[in-house]
């Protein structure tokens, strides 16, 4: 808000800045200029400068002008931050007790794109000059300009095949002249109609219930229950065809970058281009000019990981949230949000449809659709007609492996089979490395991180042991740290790489492939083989939950559960749950399009409720189980829960005052306090955790007794850290 003080004649206005402070800060407005709220504007802030935005509330009048500094920088050609946005950042603010200003800084996070587009330098062919000597690399680069256009230097020098300095040379004799390129138009449009599949009935009703949400006040939530091969993806592209009808934009939130490639390419199918791709691995370049164009509108839709939700869209429509059960879409360190709740806060601001799909959604949407907060389309069966993949347990107690190996007699066999037909198998297991503990034989030494409470992972074909919390990498020792014994070092338990040995083992004449995210080569590795796998290049695969999310591969028709246990084991409320959704999304990969998919769980605990739920295929009644249990436990969604997790350098003073601020909490018969509990990752990075547990019923106001309680609370000195996380989805 602007302000003017008839003493001063200075204009004022409040900024909200990066940094953690509950407030904005007052500024004083350049002489003849003028902000808005939203105006994207550059301040001091101690030494720096900082980016920020103009914030809708009363600058602080009381401060002596003269304190005050001024407005540095207004970016007056990129659009102010509107109204649904700077509410948005409020909220989440408001609900996750984070800094609005830190929830801002997801909205600016490219600077360039705030930038006037910066000119590229080109090169043009001179009308009537030739060279010196026309050497054959100086003949095939006039030959690529035969067209007059002007060109990149690197880009006319890779088409022509030929180094940099051979255009260099062309350009000082003046055969070639520099020139500034036009800038990229913008991209392509979606086309609406390019290529519609026909949709099976129970698709196109879906479609219609999503087209239709367009009408509502208020847009509301769909959630898609369909099982996996059902094709969601089609349904919901018919709601994006039809957010592009109504001059909307859409937006698209994929839980794992892996699945992006193939998403680009089933929408290029149905829409005739490529969307924009917003997530951690694209270039600063692209950032900026999807940035841009989500502000701009030119990107009409955009595909991107949690953070594309904060882009400043100028006339989004619709939100999809695809695999929206993922734990992915949680954010956890600094603003701890998670993107899909956040999906529906921005739609019900806006006023817009968001769709959220899964094959096993959330106990927490399940329960928002059957209480008909949210709208359910529910798809039974697959589009293909093809039926879904039969399941079996082997029991590890009396089917299992001999000593020293981790895939049973009956899983092997299955694989066999299934690459006699020439079909595709996947083992899943959701451990990256060789063996998750290395120990010394001699004297019991067991490998652990420096920084962490956490075993040290074995990383065989990288000959190195890796802390998978802090990163720490230490070379295998030729002996034993602690007794000096050689050769005495041995790995406990199976890692895919372990698993990916005993198959070469077992079955040399296959070809297998590794598929986890820590394997070198980064994202475009990953790529590629992905599409190796779903072009059927491979004939087993061992991956980690990397393969079990969403891609589509059309041979697969065995998938093997190396461990189909380690999920439970947790002090997890939703450790059920989340073991169901993983092994029904991963079993779900077998046989998708054609059918005739296989999936064996190797399991210790055949009786255990997610298992049998699993084998019998029954899901409603797992969720109906399920969600009787989170009914009777008042756990979420029922119940509220806030996590409080105070880490320091030292461990009696992190604990004491995790103790005092148990003291200091505000009594309230609604709200139940746990802990303080020693966290299961009792350290991180060198820090000591703590960890305490609110619970209130659903309808408590959490988050004002939660500020209540931190204001009540000791401060925290000494490096220490309190972290509130609202709606934990991890208790470690
Ligand atoms: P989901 O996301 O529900 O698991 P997808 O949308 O990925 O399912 O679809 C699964 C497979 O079925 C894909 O290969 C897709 O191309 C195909 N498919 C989906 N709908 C149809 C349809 N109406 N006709 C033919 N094939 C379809
Ligand atoms: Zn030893
Ligand atoms: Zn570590």
């Amino acid at each position: 808000m602007l302000f003017d003080d008839p003493q001063f004649k200075e204009t004022i206005a409040s900024v909200l800045v990066p940094v953690a402070v509950p407030v904005a800060y007052t500024y004083k407005v350049p002489p003849g200029r003028t902000v808005v709220p939203g105006t994207i504007v550059k301040v001091p802030l101690g030494p720096r400068e900082v980016i920020g935005a103009v914030w809708d509330v009363e600058p602080d009048a009381a401060i002596n002008p003269k304190k005050l500094k001024y407005i540095s920088r207004i970016y007056d050609e990129t659009p102010p931050l509107d109204a649904d946005l700077r509410r948005f950042v409020d909220w989440v603010a408001n609900w996750t007790l984070g800094a609005p200003g830190m929830v801002l800084r997801m909205v600016l996070r490219s600077e360039e794109a705030l930038e006037p587009e910066a000119p590229v330098p080109g090169v043009r062919k001179v009308a009537g000059a030739d060279p010196e000597r026309l050497t054959p690399a100086r003949k095939r680069v006039l030959e690529t300009m035969e067209d007059g256009l002007a060109w990149t230097k690197s880009g006319l020098a890779h088409a022509a095949g030929v180094s940099a300095s051979v255009v260099d040379g062309l350009l000082r004799q003046n055969v070639l002249e520099t020139v500034e390129m036009p800038a990229a138009p913008p991209p392509p449009r979606p086309q609406i109609d390019y290529a519609q599949k026909p949709l099976t009935q129970a698709q196109l009703t879906t479609a219609e219930d999503l087209i239709r949400s367009f009408d509502r006040p208020g847009g509301g939530v769909t959630l898609i229950d369909g099982v996996t091969g059902s094709g969601k993806t089609e349904v919901y592209f018919e709601a994006i065809a039809e957010a592009l009808r109504r001059e909307k934009q859409a937006l698209v939130l994929l839980p794992e970058i892996a699945l992006t490639e193939q998403f680009l390419r089933r929408f290029e199918q149905r829409f005739g281009v490529y969307p924009a791709e917003w997530h951690s691995e694209i270039t600063p370049k692209n950032r900026t000019r999807v940035w841009r164009g989500a502000a701009s509108g030119d990107m009409r839709v955009v595909i991107g990981a949690r953070s594309a939700l904060f882009l400043p869209f100028k006339e989004l429509g619709l939100i999809v949230v695809d695999e929206e059960h993922d734990a992915a879409f949680k954010q956890d360190d600094r603003v701890p949000y998670s993107a899909r709740d956040m999906a529906v806060v921005r739609g019900h601001i806006s006023r817009f449809p968001v769709v959220l799909a899964s094959a096993t959604p959330s106990v927490e949407s399940r329960v928002n659709a059957e209480q008909g907060r949210y709208m359910l389309s529910e798809l039974p069966e697959r589009a293909s007609g093809a039926e879904l993949p039969d399941l079996k347990a082997i029991d590890m107690r009396t089917e299992g492996p001999e000593r020293g190996r981790w895939l049973a007699p009956g899983l092997v066999g299955a694989i066999l089979e299934t690459f006699a037909k020439g079909d595709q198998s996947l083992l899943f297991l959701n451990r990256r490395g060789y063996a998750p503990l290395t120990l010394c034989r001699a004297c019991g030494h067991r490998f652990q991180c420096p920084h962490c409470s956490a075993w040290l992972v074995e990383h065989r074909f990288q000959k190195t042991l890796v802390c998978h919390h802090c990163g720490h990498v230490d070379k295998v020792p030729e002996s034993c740290p602690s007794c000096h014994s050689t050769n005495t070092l041995v790995a406990c338990g199976p890692g895919v790489e372990r698993i990916a040995e005993e198959i070469s083992d077992l079955i040399p004449q296959a070809s297998t492939l590794v598929l986890s995210s820590d394997i070198s080569g980064g994202p475009e590795r990953l790529k590629r083989e992905m599409k190796i796998v779903e072009e059927g290049g491979a004939d087993i695969v061992i991956g980690t939950q990397l393969v079990a999310k969403g891609h589509n591969f059309p041979k697969m028709k065995l998938v093997g559960v190396v461990d189909a246990d380690l999920g439970l084991a947790h002090g997890d409320p939703r450790a059920a749950e989340k073991t169901f959704q993983l092994l029904a999304q991963v079993t779900g990969r077998a046989g998708r399009v054609t059918g005739g998919g296989k999936g064996v769980l190797q399991t210790y605990n055949p009786d255990h409720p997610v298992i049998r739920a699993l084998l019998s295929g029954d899901k409603h009644a797992f969720y109906q189980a399920e969600i009787e249990a989170r009914r009777a436990a008042g756990l979420p969604p029922f119940g509220r829960l806030a996590a409080v997790i105070v880490s320091g350098p030292d461990k009696m003073f992190a604990e004491g005052y995790a103790r005092a601020l148990v003291r200091a909490a505000p009594h309230d018969q609604a709200v139940t306090l746990l802990g303080p509990a020693e966290a299961a990752l009792a350290m991180v990075r060198g820090r000591h955790r703590y960890r305490l547990l609110a619970m209130a019923p659903r309808q408590f106001d959490l988050q004002s007794y939660l500020r209540q309680w931190l204001a009540a609370g000791p401060k925290p000195t000494k490096g220490l850290r309190v972290q509130v996380d609202i709606d934990p989805q991890q208790f470690i």
